[in-house]
């Protein structure tokens, strides 16, 4: 029997069904997940279905969450999305259930399920949501559609990254085709952001250092993100707009975030291969999108240096 045969089979069988993610949830985190809830009810009306994790208020538009109860460790089948590394999951120990499926696209990190469908050319969880929904007698509905076509958006950056291959155009014009749904208010809901927080983006463009291997770089400590009225999980963000600039193949965003005493990192490339290098400093990703979490300010120049230098051997072998 085939993987989604497998995952459907166990669906079918369960009447409580946990859904779980990342903690730090991105859309394509929140858009699998939630999407998936809302699939395997309009399958299967009677089952009982959370989708789990704490919220995150950036991202709202996509759904409410539910709370987790310890006594579903019984008997709830659990489903985790595009987590790769088991400390990760947000919110609940895997461990403690009987039956766990992985669905996920990023590299294998840990084998922590029975069932792993883990696709690491997929352009996103999502996109594997929807090829599950597509093989299998799951039931697509509207509202489902939606946050799916969110998670797929998101991690394509609207079909723009390499991992959008002529599948995730198939998939995302099947979605549309069966449940007409309306993208131009999706997108509006996705992309609409107050000025101050263009601003922001442009402070960070102004602001960027870049070093002769085209590695661009931003560290802001705490001092700078309340000048700026912002905040570490804001300013990382900001790595997802500044693709496309001539003079940088990998950028980087560093942010002081107070509730973890820590450096977060935002990396990302249109060339070197930085999760590697994000591994060193308690992080991981994708070869192209990779986040970290810096004990100080010497582990951020640390990181600099690694990443320049990966740059450095892709500017000399390309
Ligand atoms: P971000 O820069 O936070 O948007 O993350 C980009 C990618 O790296 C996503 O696939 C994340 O799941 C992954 N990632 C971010 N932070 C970490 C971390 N501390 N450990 C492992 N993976 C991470």
């Amino acid at each position: 029997m085939n993987v989604l045969k497998k995952i459907f089979k166990e669906i079918k069988k369960h009447k409580r069904i946990v859904l779980a993610r990342h903690i730090g949830p991105d859309p394509d985190a929140l858009g699998s997940t939630l999407g998936l809830k809302e699939i395997i009810i309009n399958t299967f009306p009677n089952k009982e279905v959370y989708a789990v994790g704490t919220p995150a208020a950036k991202h709202k538009y996509i759904g409410e969450l539910d709370i987790f109860d310890e006594s579903l460790y019984d008997d709830a089948l659990l489903i985790v999305l595009d987590t790769p590394d088991i400390k990760r999951v947000d919110g609940l120990d895997p461990t403690r259930f009987k039956k766990r499926i992985k669905i996920d696209h990023h590299p294998m990190v840990d084998d922590y399920c029975d069932i792993e469908y883990v696709v690491d050319t997929a352009s996103s969880a999502s996109e594997l949501v929807i090829e599950l929904v597509y093989n299998t007698p799951l039931k697509i509905s509207k509202e489902g559609a939606e946050k799916l076509y969110i998670g797929l958006i998101s991690d394509t950056n609207r079909f723009l990254y390499s991992y959008t291959k002529s599948r995730t155009f198939y998939l995302a014009s099947w979605l549309l085709k069966k449940t007409n749904i309306d993208i131009t208010s999706l997108y509006e809901k996705m992309y609409i952001m107050p000025i101050e927080e263009k601003k922001l983006q442009a402070y960070a463009i102004l602001n960027m250092s870049i070093t002769d291997n085209r590695l661009g770089y931003l560290v802001l400590n705490q001092e700078k993100l309340d000048e700026l009225g912002t905040d570490a999980a804001t300013m990382t963000n900001i790595v997802n707009y500044l693709n496309y600039t001539e003079e940088m193949i990998s950028w980087v965003i560093f942010a002081y975030d107070k509730n973890i005493d820590k450096f977060r990192a935002s990396i990302r490339s249109r060339g070197p291969v930085i999760n590697e290098v994000a591994t060193h400093y308690n992080g991981g990703g994708h070869i192209y999108a990779s986040g970290a979490r810096l004990n100080d300010f010497a582990e951020v120049e640390n990181m600099i240096k690694e990443l320049d230098k990966v740059c450095e051997e892709y500017n000399n072998n390309n």
